[in-house]
């Protein structure tokens, strides 16, 4: 398979081309290093404007959509110690978290000192949605080409939990552990509005609606919310503008007594679930689901390429591939 030789972008991924020299042109549409270091200092300077005017004016400053992966743990940490807010931290338990992962939560959580909250949805919901997920593409085309549809079901409940949540605390960051691979930089700071938050919501619950009915209405907005004067939170992805280096992330939240799960795959570290959505993703579509991700991350010089490529290649662990079938009957 043709891969691009800068990135690590196959001829499968959706609107993929490639110039003479093998390059594909997401590569050639990126403005530089240069470009993006003065772009990260832009937003980690309206981070700390924001941080000015918000700081100290509710209860909490941060709502963490805490997965208990490794970057979600560095961005906490982050938070706390480097920028002393306090914080909410919300664990969103879809029945696939590793047992170190676990783990891993209430240590980090008792170590820097944050108040957490576990959040488990009725498992048959989320069964009902994981199962058809493997078979339909029940999401735009465009979500596609970052997420497999399971994760994006997933995360879609996450977000607008998470949301729901801080509306009704009246919490005016929410914080998000996304990597520079995941969050473009343009979208790492950005303030919620009712109208954007209605479309966003509508592509989500309503394929989740159709499967499931009315039991998904309290992960979403309702009218109330919608219609709510006080102003919206931000959301806020800090490792898109500040260093992001996983030889030192690792060296840090290690200090906190995490320890790296054995049953995830190299691409998550808290989510069994992950290694079988990937792989039914690629059965499907012929592309690894983070393929954009790593690509990104090469492409702006944070990871090795040979490593993503070793990522991208490892074959998903059957004995954790099985465990996920069992679970959603699939045997
Ligand atoms: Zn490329």
């Amino acid at each position: 398979m043709k891969i691009c030789s800068n990135c690590v972008l196959p001829e499968t991924f959706p609107g993929i081309s490639f110039d003479s020299k093998g390059v594909c042109n997401f590569c050639q549409e990126f403005k530089g290093k240069e470009y993006l270091e003065k772009e990260k200092a832009k937003y980690l300077q309206k981070f700390q404007e924001l941080l000015g005017r918000f700081k100290n004016s509710s209860s909490y400053d941060a709502l963490m959509a805490y997965s208990g992966g490794k970057d979600s743990t560095y961005t906490l940490s982050l938070l706390k110690e480097k920028y002393d807010l306090k914080i909410l931290a919300l664990t969103f338990d879809n029945g696939f978290l590793s047992e170190q992962a676990f783990k891993n939560i209430r240590q980090v959580v008792e170590n820097l000192g944050v108040d957490h909250i576990f959040f488990k949805p009725d498992f048959s919901l989320l069964k009902k949605i994981f199962l058809t997920g493997t078979k339909d593409d029940i999401f735009s085309r465009k979500t596609l080409d970052r997420a497999s549809t399971i994760c994006t079901s997933c995360m879609g409940i996450v977000k607008f939990t998470t949301l729901r949540l801080a509306l009704e605390k009246k919490i005016p960051f929410i914080t998000y552990g996304w990597s520079p691979g995941q969050a473009p930089i343009s979208a790492s700071i950005f303030k919620n509005n009712p109208s954007m938050l209605k479309g966003m919501q509508n592509a989500i619950k309503e394929p989740l609606f159709r499967i499931a009915g009315e039991k998904i209405n309290p992960y979403f907005l309702e009218e109330r919310h919608f219609e709510q004067k006080e102003d919206f939170p931000y959301n806020i992805s800090p490792l898109a503008f500040l260093e992001y280096a996983e030889e030192k992330i690792f060296k840090k939240i290690e200090k906190l007594s995490w320890n790296m799960p054995v049953d995830t795959d190299s691409n998550s570290t808290n989510c069994l679930l992950n290694s079988f959505a990937n792989l039914v993703h690629k059965q499907r579509f012929g592309f690894h689901p983070y393929a954009f991700e790593l690509a990104k991350l090469v492409r702006e010089g944070y990871l090795e390429r040979e490593e993503a490529l070793k990522r991208l290649e490892q074959a998903e662990d059957q004995n954790t591939v099985e465990l996920v079938k069992k679970k959603l009957n699939l045997n």
